[in-house]
């Protein structure tokens, strides 16, 4: 398959932080036939093994599979739904979204509701709602009837997107974040055959709400280095400065320096640079984030994993569509399997 399609196929999936089932059934699909073994371990990493050769070095490619998303949290009288946020999401995004909830029994259509310009008073135009003071509409008319199109209490809701392909290289879609760093392994795992390392490709959970996938997984496999493939804010936009990130969307992939969770071991930045410059793959060197990724979790590990970051610049990320260009995807494919070639030189 063409990876548009499979970044199309899994940015349509739902997989809410906790409840990454139909994700994890795309990358089980993906992985196994491109690796030695494919397992979910107890919590629900998917871990794809591609064995290199005796003592080698174990790399461990960890993608989160998770994305944020909403929770429902109680049902008003009325049929109304309220709910949680699950993982970084600004309140402003929310209102007159579309949604779906994923019930036990169904996915059901609903819209975060709005009060029309038409009846707001002056100060209510200024004001932000917050998530608490917003309701999902699912159509119902009461809570028995909310109960009886199957909602419940915690299940997980997700942003009602579908993935779009905008110009030549441009693709807009829900979950990116990370979605196409999913897209990604499964493209390394694809292509990777001339390296002698043994590379775990591990399709994490939970990285949205505290990194915890990463943590029993990295755990388990003891990897000696980490290597987290995600998506990273891009600038470039009208109001974002370059003192806030000069990351930009169509300029390569990103190789993350520092953020708030990492200072990225000096042996894997070295062997992520000169991989892109020996490969003449273009890349951008990421500082100051006040974000994290898995790799944080993963350096941490045991007596501790040199660990780094390869991301792709998406535009928009966290609000319910994101953008990203196709070309920083290759890029970024292109770059971990240079890396992957070089790193028993390097460790
Ligand atoms: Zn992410």
């Amino acid at each position: 398959m063409k990876f548009v399609n499979v970044l199309e196929r899994l940015s349509n999936a739902c997989g809410v932080a906790g409840r990454e089932d139909e994700v994890r059934l795309l990358m089980t699909d993906l992985l196994t036939p491109n690796v030695d073994d494919v397992t979910v371990d107890t919590l629900g990493n998917i871990i794809g093994v591609k064995r290199g050769r005796e003592n080698a070095p174990r790399v461990m490619l960890a993608a989160h599979m998770d994305e944020i998303g909403l929770m429902v949290k109680n049902i008003t009288k009325a049929g109304f739904i309220q709910f949680t946020k699950i993982g970084g999401i600004d309140d402003r995004i929310l209102i007159a979204q579309k949604v779906i909830l994923h019930t036990t029994t169904r996915p059901l259509t609903g819209i975060i509701g709005s009060k029309p310009p038409h009846i707001l008073k002056e100060e209510e135009r200024k004001k932000v709602l917050t998530a608490d003071e917003l309701f999902i509409d699912v159509g119902a008319h009461s809570k028995t009837e909310a109960r009886e199109m199957g909602v419940r209490v915690g299940d997980p809701i997700s942003f009602d997107i579908r993935f779009v392909q905008l110009g030549n290289d441009a693709v807009a879609g829900k979950a990116f974040d990370n979605r196409v760093g999913c897209a990604v392994l499964a493209a390394v795992l694809e292509r990777l055959d001339d390296a002698d390392c043994t590379v775990y490709g591990v399709g994490t959970i939970q990285e949205e709400v505290g990194l915890r996938g990463a943590a029993t997984a990295a755990f388990d496999l003891a990897p000696d280095i980490g290597i987290a493939l995600d998506a990273t804010v891009a600038g470039g936009v009208p109001g974002v400065k370059a003192v806030e990130t000069t990351i930009k969307m169509r300029q390569g992939p990103a190789i993350t320096v520092a953020d708030r969770g990492l200072i990225t071991h000096p042996k894997v930045l070295r062997l992520l640079v000169d991989a892109a410059e020996e490969s003449e793959i273009p890349y951008q060197l990421e500082t100051g984030l006040a974000g994290s990724t898995d790799a944080a979790r993963i350096a941490l590990t045991r007596g501790g994993v040199p660990s780094g970051v390869v991301s792709v610049p998406t535009r928009y990320i966290h609000s319910p569509v994101s953008m990203l260009s196709l070309d920083d995807a290759e890029n970024a494919i292109t770059l971990v399997l240079a890396a992957l070639r070089k790193v028993s030189q390097t460790f």
